[in-house]
Order: C-alpha cells, then structure tokens, then sequence
C-alpha cells in the first residue's frame, strides 16, 4: 500500500473520493485489457484464436466506456435486450459480432436486431423460432438463429445463477433440440448458423462446461449426418473469479483447457460469451463510512453504498471483499486491521431492509469518514443498480494509466423523478 492509500494503476483512490465523492465505482482499463488478453491467449495456445470470437455479455456492466474498450479490442457482445444492443451500437460495437440471448425477446426487439444486421439469435423456445420467422418475413430478411440448448448439466453454483437444470426456464430441452432444429431448417426466413449453450455463472470447476460441451458436439455432430450443418459453437460464458482468498478461481487458460481440447480439431467457429470474467475483477466500489453505531451484539458501519448500488450481497448472500483506503487515521498508533483496535463490524448501507448489507462479520479498524473499498464490483455491480429508497445513482470513473476519467456522472436529485407526472 502506498502513503496516500490504495490506487488503481497510477491514481489514488482518496484522490477519485475527493473528486467524485462516493459511492462511486472505479474501474482499471488495464484490468478489463488483461482479462480479455488471458480468454484470447487460451484460444491462442489451442491455435484457435483466428476462429474464434469473444462477445462480451454487456449484462455484467453495460457502460458505454467499457463497451467501447472491448469493441476496440475486437470483441463481440451477447446482448439480452434491445436497450443493450443500442448500447453496443452507440459505443461502436458491430452489429455483426452481436448474439442476442434471453427468453423473452419482443417483436420490436427482434425487428432493430434483424434491421441492425446482427451475427444470431440465440432461440430459447419453439414459440420464440416460430415469432422470428414471421417478423424476418415481415422486414424480408432471414433470421440467423444458434438454438440455445439446455444440457441439463449441474454447474455446481448459486441457485439463482445456474441455468442449465433441466427445470431451469432457460434453453430447449435438450431432448427436444433436434426436432426443432429440423423445423428450424425448413422455415423459409429462418438461417440455421449454430448451436449455443450458457449453463450458469461464477463457475469455478471447469467439469460441467466441459461435460456440456460433449453433449453440445455430440448434437452437432448428429444434426450434420442429418444434414444440417452448423457454422458456429457458442459455449457460453460463466467463468468464475475469485471473490475471497480462501475461494481461488482458475486462471482462463485452466478453466478452458478442458473445452478447447475437444473443439482443437473441429472446423465450426468457436464463440463465447464472458461476462463477470471479464469485468469482474476489474472494477470496485468506492464508499465512506458515515455512521459508526455500537450495538449489544453487533457492531454497525452504516456506509455511504447500500443494496440499490450493489445488490449482489442482497441477492445472492455474495460475498465482497471489504478493505480501507487509508491506512492512516486509525485511532491508535500503528494499528491496522489485524489488532485490537480492529472490530468486527456489519458493513450496511442506509437503506430500509434488513437485506441491506455488503459485508457481515468484517474485521475492520473503522472511523466515521473513513474510504473503503468493495473489491471485485466491476461485473453486475452498476448494471443491476436501481434507484430504490429515491438514491441517486452512483459516478463511475475509468483509470487509464494516470488519467481519471469520469464515464458516467452521478445521477441528480431532479433526474430521479423526471419521467414522472401528477394527476391534473
Ligand atoms: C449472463 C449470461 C452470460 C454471461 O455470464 P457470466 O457468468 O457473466 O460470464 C453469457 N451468456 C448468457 C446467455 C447469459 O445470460
């Protein structure tokens, strides 16, 4: 740690506090580089990096800033909704490197998608082909489609983050997969591309998506002597990052070693759809103690960030790192976190739920106005934020080197009801 507190590459972080107040989130454009470098090297060592395309899941963080660092890198995205896909095209993502994900796209959606020229839809129903087919008629175009196929395959993470159970409300039943393929092949404005498959997120052993991805080749190779052959292979996303140091995550080389060694001597194009992994570890939150509040049993810091600014503790029972900024201003000489005067502390926001936390339990030396940092927030942090208790979003700023740049301002009061209207 340096004097002037914890940075991020070359900028203190009491220095983006002072500017920017808090909460407020911080991201490394050298973090986001490195993360897209590793899945690029995997592909590399496999020598398949020049058939394949990395399409960032923009639901993990969809700032326009960070989009536009992976378009300039030459990643594709995953998009989940319409407001997304004019995102990427806002932040200068092309359209023909856009996959299009989710259960429940509307016609309006499917119609921008097919208008903007994107790469494929990825199909989760029978009901969801038939409605594509009859829009793409409707605009005379063909509808490029992978079917996202369910592997029924246990990827051994959150309940709320796994979606490749068979009684997950995500993919075609595997089962079901070839019939609807050959529908998929006979409709006249559908174009049969690939074959997609995403059984959940945070994952930390690399088995499952290998054990899905035998199951995906097995389907592809099955629909081929049936005639129906497929372009491309999307594995998905869904590699884990390390949250907790007693929680290590593999590196992406490891994690993906085990898929690519089955994909090496195929000829399809390879897609996959990172999103935590890429961002993840890439950002933090930035937030001030405001309240100390002894209690008979528990300690309180009522911090300046609450669940509508980072829900994935509220959500998920996840867990962040929470560490001070300052090593200075702690009430007795010397002391750091490991000594007496070090409390455990439940590190709550000011929101009215007793859901509102992100830390229970931590070991912290604490004043009021003290700056902490929640580690590891780069990846559904932001994106999943709301204005929930009438809170302001929060800033959020990129380091770049020694360049700060704010990438998003912090919302203000008026913004927040601005849309609204009384009754006349
Ligand atoms: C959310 C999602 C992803 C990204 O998952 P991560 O765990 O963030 O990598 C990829 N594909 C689909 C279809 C998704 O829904």
């Amino acid at each position: 740690m340096h004097q002037d507190g914890l940075h991020v590459e070359g900028v203190a972080l009491a220095d983006v506090a002072a500017r920017f107040g808090t909460p407020c989130y911080v991201y490394s454009r050298a973090a986001l580089t490195a993360a897209y470098a590793a899945y690029r090297a995997a592909l590399q060592a496999h020598g398949m990096a020049d058939r394949s395309l990395i399409c960032y899941a923009v639901k993990a963080n969809s700032n326009l800033a960070i989009l536009n660092v992976f378009a300039r890198l030459g990643a594709g995205f995953d998009i989940v909704s319409g407001g997304e896909l004019a995102r990427v095209l806002a932040a200068g993502g092309a359209a023909e490197k856009v996959v299009f994900s989710g259960v429940g796209k509307s016609r309006a959606e499917m119609r921008a998608a097919l208008e903007a020229g994107i790469h494929c839809f990825n199909v989760e129903s029978a009901s969801e082909l038939g409605r594509l087919s009859e829009v793409a008629g409707s605009v005379g175009r063909r509808a490029p489609v992978s079917l996202r196929v369910n592997p029924d395959v246990d990827p051994k993470t959150h309940p709320y983050i796994s979606t490749g159970l068979k009684n997950a409300k995500f993919g075609v039943a595997f089962d079901d997969a070839f019939e609807l393929y050959r529908r998929a092949a006979s409709l006249p404005h559908i174009a049969v591309k690939g074959i997609d498959c995403h059984i959940g997120s945070q994952l930390l052993d690399p088995a499952p998506a290998a054990e899905a991805t035998d199951k995906v080749l097995a389907l592809v190779d099955r629909l081929a002597a049936a005639g129906i052959r497929l372009e491309h292979i999307d594995l998905g996303g869904g590699m884990g990052i390390q949250y907790r140091a007693d929680e290590p995550a593999p590196a992406a080389s490891a994690y993906l070693a085990p898929m690519l060694e089955k994909l090496a001597a195929r000829r399809e194009r390879l897609m996959f759809e990172p999103g935590r992994s890429l961002v993840g570890n890439a950002g933090l939150l930035l937030t001030r103690v405001d309240v100390l509040k002894p209690g008979a049993e528990k300690h309180f810091a009522v911090v300046d960030a609450a669940m509508n600014d980072l829900m994935r503790p509220a959500l998920y029972d996840a867990w962040h790192e929470i560490v001070r900024v300052m090593r200075s201003g702690i009430p007795r000489d010397g002391a750091d976190d490991t000594t007496d005067a070090a409390m455990a502390y439940e590190i709550v926001g000011p929101i009215c739920e007793s859901g509102d936390f992100l830390g229970h339990d931590r070991h912290l030396a604490l004043n009021e106005g003290d700056l902490l940092a929640v580690q590891s927030a780069g990846a559904y942090g932001m994106s999943m934020a709301s204005n929930y208790n009438s809170r302001p979003r929060a800033a959020e700023v990129m380091i770049d080197g020694d360049a700060v740049h704010l990438i998003r301002r912090r919302e203000e009061i008026p913004q927040l009801f601005a849309l609204e209207s009384m009754l006349p």
